[in-house]
């Protein structure tokens, strides 16, 4: 959220946005489940012009061991950008950004894995975002669920996630990179349909009351959107696209 006007035209007297879209229509989402034959379960998203890679390692043994819980088990997850994923090259090593995307991915992904049912062990959650374009965190939260579901992990439902937001005074759905950069509001959501329960919720900018709930709705419309292409990922690797 650059939290300055632009000139640039965010949506014209048809209610098109910058890219096209219509208010309510996300980007093109494309998932793939599997894909990384040295991970216990990987998938691939393309988000408009996000594209992302995530690996899951485990439930394995805890290194260090002093970090294992004897009643349950642990998630950790790793999001990182690549150094080439952005126009100007991004510094390799962790920035405050990806550390706390990773804590909130963690966050989110943590009410839907039964961890309980590995205790003193870890699944590791790889993350490597390989080309960024507004809604990073939602679509590697995406893959992350898909790739740990592809490794068998007892899960009590998937999340999927997909920001809503405002621009021009306008509710938006799925915020790309220039309507996050000079729009009004950013707010990603991450939503376990099944349950009906939102695990990630933040929110750059301001809003009214009334906006904020709209903002929410919208937003959880995405993920159902998303959720859909999720099951359909799965269902095409282990049922040859039966649900
Ligand atoms: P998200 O990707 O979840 O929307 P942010 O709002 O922090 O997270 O970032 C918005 C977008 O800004 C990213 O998707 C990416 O396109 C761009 N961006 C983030 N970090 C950098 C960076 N270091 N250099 C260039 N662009 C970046």
């Amino acid at each position: 959220m650059g939290g300055r006007e632009s000139t640039m035209v965010l949506l014209d007297s048809e209610g098109r946005r910058c890219d096209g879209r219509r208010v309510d229509e996300p980007r093109r989402i494309m998932i793939k489940a599997g894909g990384l034959k040295n991970a216990d379960g990987s998938a691939y998203i393309e988000f408009g012009d996000n594209k992302i890679i995530a690996g899951v390692f485990g439930p394995r043994e805890v290194h260090p061991k002093h970090l294992s819980d004897t009643d349950t088990g642990i998630l950790r997850v790793r999001y990182h950008m690549a150094p080439f994923s952005v126009g100007e090259r991004k510094n390799p090593a962790p920035s405050r950004r990806e550390i706390e995307i990773s804590k909130v991915i963690k966050e989110a992904l943590e009410p839907a894995v039964m961890l309980e049912q590995f205790p003193r062990t870890v699944v590791d959650v790889f993350l490597e975002v390989i080309q960024a374009d507004g809604g990073t965190r939602c679509a590697a939260l995406s893959a992350a669920s898909v790739a740990l579901a592809d490794a068998g992990i007892p899960m009590r439902d998937m999340v999927a996630a997909c920001a809503a937001g405002k621009v021009a005074d306008t509710i938006i759905l799925d915020v790309n990179n220039e309507e996050d950069q000079a729009g009004q509001a950013d707010m990603p959501i991450g939503y376990m349909p099944g349950l009906e329960k939102i695990t990630l919720l933040q929110l750059d900018g301001v809003l009214t009351p009334d906006e904020y709930k709209r903002c929410v709705r919208v937003g959880i419309d995405g993920c159902k959107i998303v959720y859909d292409l999720q099951k359909k990922a799965l269902a095409e690797k282990y049922f040859g696209g039966q649900q």
